[in-house]
């Protein structure tokens, strides 16, 4: 069936999987602080909405993709929160990764008033939001997880239940730590074999069809020229900005702290990302960790 769904987030990932949306037939409604971006979204056949009320208003479905739970925690809750506003009808989907405390205060808040809340943050990176391939980990009731994915498998290939509101958030932070450990060791890595004289293409497609076979080397090489279609070789332009990996690091950290866990590997990873931060290249993508290595 096809839905009135409002969408508000229309960055690097929020925008193509609007445009998803759009593309599967349903009515999209999006706003985003950028106007440029809903733009965008209006010459691909989205209602542009003037502000984030009227683009929640009574529709099916409501999707968030902000940067980071003080922006969520701001647009849904307090006095000037869509809380006040949200149809009982509406669905709401969190896509953004935040820390699973704060989704669990959004959807409880939410339910106070009958409104439906799940978490549901993505993997696959930008290119996986433009092909509509992403992963999506769902945390909240079956039955609305059931809903959720009316709009979800328009955006993405695979959709997992990962139990209840703040799981979908707990995964996808174990999934980033791993993810920033497996892109610092891939990089340097790289530049060894550089220093020691590989060509690191060749250098790539031995360890591809090795044991050192990895997301980052298969599909978002950190080395420039090796992949034509990565950030690095497109000026570390995100793609996944090296802010929101540092973000999601210390939101592992907490994580690893409050449930007594050992991760010497991630609590490495989040020094080396916000030393990167400190060299300014915070808005780069995150998969200039590999200047840190390179001469
Ligand atoms: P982004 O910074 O490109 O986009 C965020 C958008 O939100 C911007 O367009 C901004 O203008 C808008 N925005 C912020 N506050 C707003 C508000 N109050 N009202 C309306 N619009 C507002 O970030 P992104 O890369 O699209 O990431 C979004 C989320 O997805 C983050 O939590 C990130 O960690 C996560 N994520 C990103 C990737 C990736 O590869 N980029 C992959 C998986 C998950």
């Amino acid at each position: 069936a096809k839905l009135t769904i409002g969408f508000i987030g229309l960055g690097n990932m929020g925008g193509p999987m609007a445009a998803n949306l759009v593309n599967a037939g349903h009515t999209v409604r999006v706003f985003d602080l950028n106007k440029a971006a809903v733009s965008e979204l209006e010459a691909k056949g989205a209602m542009a909405a003037s502000d984030a009320a009227e683009c929640a208003i009574g529709v099916d479905i409501f999707i968030s993709m902000l940067p980071a739970s003080k922006h969520v925690k701001s647009l849904y809750l307090g006095e000037t929160g869509l809380i006040n506003l949200l149809d009982s009808k509406t669905l709401v989907i969190d896509c953004s990764t935040i820390d699973a405390e704060s989704a669990r205060q959004v959807g409880i808040e939410l339910a106070q008033k009958g409104i439906d809340f799940v978490d549901a943050p993505v993997s696959g990176g930008v290119a996986g939001a433009t092909a509509g391939t992403l992963t999506f980990i769902v945390g909240g009731e079956h039955r609305h997880f059931e809903k959720a994915k009316l709009a979800l498998v328009d955006m993405g290939k695979n959709i997992f239940h990962a139990g209840d509101i703040g799981a979908g958030q707990v995964a996808k932070i174990c999934n980033n730590m791993l993810l920033s450990i497996l892109m610092a060791g891939t990089s340097e890595a790289l530049q060894m074999g550089i220093n020691n004289g590989l060509d690191p293409k060749v250098l790539s497609d031995i360890m591809t069809a090795s044991s050192g076979r990895n997301w980052t080397l298969e599909l978002y090489n950190p080395c420039p020229g090796v992949m034509e279609t990565a950030p690095a070789s497109n000026d570390y332009k995100p793609g996944f900005m090296v802010d929101l990996m540092a973000k999601d690091l210390g939101l592992a950290m907490e994580a690893a702290q409050q449930s007594n866990s050992s991760t010497p590997m991630g609590s490495m990873a989040k020094n080396l990302y916000t030393m990167l931060q400190h060299q300014g290249a915070g808005s780069d993508d995150f998969s200039a960790i590999f200047k840190l290595f390179s001469k």
